[in-house]
């Protein structure tokens, strides 16, 4: 009779062990709550998170530090886009990997959000041209975004197109807060027009209009914007490399233009830039061109709007603006 006991009580243990199991395995798998975003450029994510508030999860697919022109997704990353509900990309010149990869998810439940279909793009020129006043010199290596400039979030009107083309992703998606993500929408592209008047008056009055970059070719939107003469070192890929020759003609440009500075770009070694920089006998101050995050960054999340302050502080020294 003990031994019974025994066994029914060992029985009932284990039951209950292996309900408990089950309900923490239970717990596991239940979806987060709130809708699943996923993006791929900082922009995209800042921009996600603003329009999502506490109603969505956005991540960044792009680990921090990452080279972005280079970056393909790796499987694990490509099952976590097919378990959003929601996937943002730039587009296909940014991203030349995402159409690919999205036409062979198996997902009834992800909405795919290219956030760059509403704005107009600059051409980037080819090998060994100079286009006057943009300063489109070298080539891209052949990538798929070969012939169009990608960087229109650095362009803040072009940045509210994206908004816009995010924030109805965002209510497709998920209706029933639809209110919420508009009104979120609305404050970020007022947020961004006040932005855009910012750079308008801070770069009114500068004694050079010459924007020299020892970087790739980021900057052509804010230069066409705000009406600036963009000199880049290499083409619109930043793993295009430079040759000698336009090495030799940056320093040159820097010469003949008086100016004081070099902008060199962030997330890449600033060793090149600064070698010409000293040979050139100018300074050298950092631009950020937001594609990516340093890790530090982001884990104190920072904001795409603080990255633009800071480059506009910049821009304002390097081209010795008057402050209005
Ligand atoms: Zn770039």
């Amino acid at each position: 009779m003990k031994v019974r006991t025994f066994i029914i009580a060992a029985l009932c243990l284990l039951c209950s062990a292996a309900l408990f199991t089950a309900g923490c395995k239970k717990a596991e798998v239940k979806p987060p709550a709130g809708l699943q975003v996923v993006t791929t450029l900082f922009p995209l994510y800042d921009f996600a998170r603003a329009i999502g508030g506490d109603k969505a999860q956005v991540t960044m697919l792009l680990p921090p530090g990452v080279e972005p022109h280079t970056f393909e997704p790796k499987p694990e990353e490509m099952i976590r886009i097919s378990r959003a509900g929601l996937f943002i990309y730039t587009s296909k010149y940014m991203e030349p990997w995402a159409e690919k990869i999205i036409s062979g998810i198996d997902s009834r439940t992800l909405r795919v959000i290219n956030a760059g279909a509403r704005v107009s793009y600059r051409a980037a020129a080819g090998k060994g041209e100079h286009e006057a006043g943009t300063g489109v010199i070298d080539h891209d290596h052949g990538h798929a975004h070969t012939g169009m400039d990608p960087h229109i979030w650095l362009d803040f009107t072009n940045a509210q197109l994206m908004v816009d083309a995010i924030m109805d992703g965002f209510v497709a998606a998920d209706p029933a807060n639809g209110t919420r993500y508009r009104q979120n929408a609305v404050s970020l592209k007022a947020r961004l027009a006040a932005l855009d008047q910012r750079y308008r008056d801070g770069l009114k009055s500068c004694s050079t209009r010459k924007l020299l970059h020892g970087g790739h070719y980021t900057f052509g939107y804010l230069a066409a914007r705000y009406n600036l003469d963009y000199h880049a070192l290499s083409g619109i890929s930043s793993d295009s490399e430079p040759s000698a020759e336009r090495m030799i003609a940056l320093v040159r440009e820097i010469k003949s233009s008086g100016a004081a500075y070099l902008f060199a770009e962030e997330l890449l070694s600033p060793r090149l830039t600064e070698t010409l920089a000293k040979e050139a006998g100018v300074g050298v101050l950092m631009l950020h061109g937001a594609h990516n995050v340093s890790r530090d960054d982001l884990s104190r999340t920072v904001s795409f709007f603080e990255l633009m302050e800071r480059n506009l502080e910049q821009l304002q020294k390097g081209l010795a603006c008057r402050a209005k």
